[in-house]
Order: C-alpha cells, then structure tokens, then sequence
C-alpha cells in the first residue's frame, strides 16, 4: 500500500468482532480469563488495550519501524525513551529543541545522573567531536523548534552508528507524510501527537516508533513500568487526526510558504525562518530527505515595532502554546515555549524576545495574511 493509503488503512483495519469500519473505543481497565491465564491476548489496559494497540501499529508502519508504542503526552514518551539510559549515560541535543525536552533533562535525569551536552547538530564536526566514552544517543529535531536548524539525519545517523550510539529524532514538526527519519537511519523516532498528527488542538498524546526488536522490549517494559500511557478514548481521536494528516500537512505547508515570502516583504519583519525558503542555509539538505517544509514560520519583528502590540492586536490567528492544528495559532517562545531555557542560552542560540512563532493553519491563506497585516499597521 502506498503512503496515503496506509494513513487510512494501517495498523488495524476497522474491528473483526463486528464488522465496524472504526476500531471501537475499548473502554475497558481488564479483560476476563476464560480459564486461569489463559487470556484473548489482553490482560490489563496498562500493558495493553486494542485502540492503543491499532494506533501503536499504526505509527509504527507510518513510520517505517517494527514497533509502536503511544503515551499520554509527548513529553511521557521522551521520558520513556530517556529512562532508556542510566545513570553516567549522556545524551547529546540539539541546541534549540523543545523547551520542555531540555526541561526534563535538565531539571528531571540530571537528577539520577544522566546528563546532557548541547551542541549544533547541523555541524557534523561537532557531532563526532562531541562522541565521547560516556555519550550514548544524539537527540535531534529537525527542523528544530523554533528556528527551523535543519541536521542531516543520515550523516548523523552513520556517525551515531560508526561509534555505536543511539539516534533518536523527535518527528513532531514533519510528521512521517514528510519525513520518515527510521528510513534514513535513526533509531528511535518520536512524536508529540498533540500536534500535526492529533491535529485539531483537542488531545495531548505522544507516540515512539523503534527499529530495533530488543529495544522494542525495552521499551515496552519501561511503558507498563512506567504507566504513562495513551487512554483509549485519546488513542481514538489520534487514529482518527491521522487519517487526515496528508491533505492538511499539504495545506499547512502551501499556506506556510505563501506567509513566509509575505512576511520577508515586510518592512516591521528583520528575518524569517522557514525551511522552504531558498535563501534558508540548509534548504538544500532538507529537501533531500524530507518531502515538504511543513507549516512552522518563526520570525524576528525588528526592535522599533512593538511585538507585543503585534501579538496583542491578531483577531484570526490565535496568540497560544502548541502548534500543528488547523487553526493557526502563535506564541511568543522567549516567555511561553521556551521560557524554561535560560535567557543567556536563548539569547545565544538566537530565541530572542523579537522573535515569534507562528504556526500556519489550513484556513484560507488570504485571511491569514489580512489578519498579519492588520496587526503590523496597528503598531
Ligand atoms: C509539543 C512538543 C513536544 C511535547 O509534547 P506534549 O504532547 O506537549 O507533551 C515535544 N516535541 C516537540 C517538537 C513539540 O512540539
């Protein structure tokens, strides 16, 4: 089956019991024992439940792994993967990653002894400098968030590989209909599916796709260890998001480069970051191993404009937290996603307080630039 097709069609295919298109919200905390242990493969909806399970298959085939497995949020899924490691492991980040990645690291697994190094992923020399004794995975968002970094994820992989460490690629921005970073040679591929995947800002959820049969059981025993998984009612909704997630990623990123050439004509607008621009430094390689650009514009407003007026003054696109619905949504990074970074590591990596971020929705672009023009000329 082709890409599109398996949006609609993977994992579990409508429910065997009765015939419905949809697999049934399986309700349910356990699951009766026709006789002592002997069970129709489920035993309690920690370790497994059947809506889960379509989803879990689901991303895993969307994503070309051998195993899904899906939490009740992002960052539930990012400390699974992260309890992965123990204490004296060291995992290598991106430089400006989701705030809350590098909350938990920093403020959670520092904790227990697992430490973090940030570098530029984009740079291959830092990468392989950066490999030492100690360092177990590189962790990379690409195009990272909110300033759009593009690394190569098969030259980092081969690097990861070469000196036998994990790659882990956090897929939110993309979704696999763009990228399909297992393809390329990571190991571990994880979302938030509160994103583009939910896609209608109505759930949070997180899902992690592995390549590799042992670290597939690892993973599972860490996820009923652990117990921070997806309810089914959720599990639900996010097969259903996904069934979408084609036709609105291709929305969102028509939409997203017609904003991002608008706002580069704008006299209140210093820069803009969007990876589908030819002028972007790394535009050339995420072409290469991705299929769209997706639908995140971050932007500067130059000092002389009051960004807060700006923000204030939006009436369709809406000044808030999270990304990837179909409304469009903006925030302002320095104090709301990124707040949890320190002003000195924001102001170095570029997450100033100019800078915003906005995610394209899929509404008629012509309102989307109305309303940014509204707002620039209230000044
Ligand atoms: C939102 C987000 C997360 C965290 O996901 P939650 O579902 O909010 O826990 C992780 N990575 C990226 C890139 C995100 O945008």
């Amino acid at each position: 089956m082709k890409f599109n097709s398996l949006l609609i069609h993977g994992g579990v295919d409508g429910d065997e019991f009765t015939g419905a298109v949809n697999i049934p919200i399986y309700q349910t905390s356990t699951y009766k024992q026709e006789t002592l242990g002997v069970t129709k493969g489920y035993e309690y909806s920690r370790t497994g439940n059947p809506t889960r399970d379509a989803l879990e298959k689901l991303i895993a085939q969307l994503e070309g792994g051998i195993r899904g497995f899906a939490f009740a949020s992002g960052l539930a899924g990012i400390t699974a993967v992260l309890t992965l490691f123990k204490a004296g492991d060291r995992v290598l980040i991106s430089d400006n990653l989701y705030g809350g990645t590098f909350r938990v690291l920093d403020k959670i697994f520092s904790n227990f002894d697992i430490k973090y190094s940030i570098i530029d992923t984009s740079e291959l020399e830092q990468v392989k400098d950066n490999i030492k004794e100690d360092v177990k995975a590189i962790f990379i968002e690409t195009p990272t968030n909110p300033l759009a970094d593009i690394t190569d994820i098969k030259k980092v992989s081969n690097i990861a590989k070469e000196k036998g460490i994990l790659t882990i690629v956090d897929n939110t921005f993309m979704t696999p209909y763009f990228q399909r970073p297992i393809t390329l040679g990571a190991d571990i591929v994880i979302h938030s599916g509160t994103k583009y995947l939910g896609g209608h800002s109505d759930l949070v959820a997180g899902l992690v796709v592995v390549n590799d049969e042992a670290i597939g059981e690892k993973l599972h025993f860490i996820q009923n260890s652990t117990g921070g998984v997806l309810g089914p009612f959720d599990s639900f909704l996010l097969i259903r998001g996904i069934k979408t997630v084609g036709v609105r990623m291709d929305r969102h990123n028509n939409n997203a480069i017609k904003i991002a050439l608008f706002l580069q004509k704008r006299e209140e607008v210093e820069k803009v970051y969007y990876p589908g621009l030819i002028d972007h430094p790394s535009h050339e390689v995420h072409k290469a191993q991705a299929s769209g650009f997706g639908g995140m514009v971050s932007f500067v407003i130059k000092k002389e404009y009051d960004y807060k007026k700006f923000l204030e003054s939006l009436k369709i696109i809406t000044l808030a937290e999270s990304l990837g619905g179909v409304e469009s949504l903006i925030c302002h990074p320095a104090s709301m996603t990124h707040a949890a970074i320190p002003k000195e590591l924001r102001d170095k990596v570029g997450i100033s307080d100019n800078l915003v971020r906005l995610s394209v929705g899929i509404e008629d672009v012509s309102d989307i630039e109305e309303d940014l023009i509204n707002a620039f000329n209230f000044k």
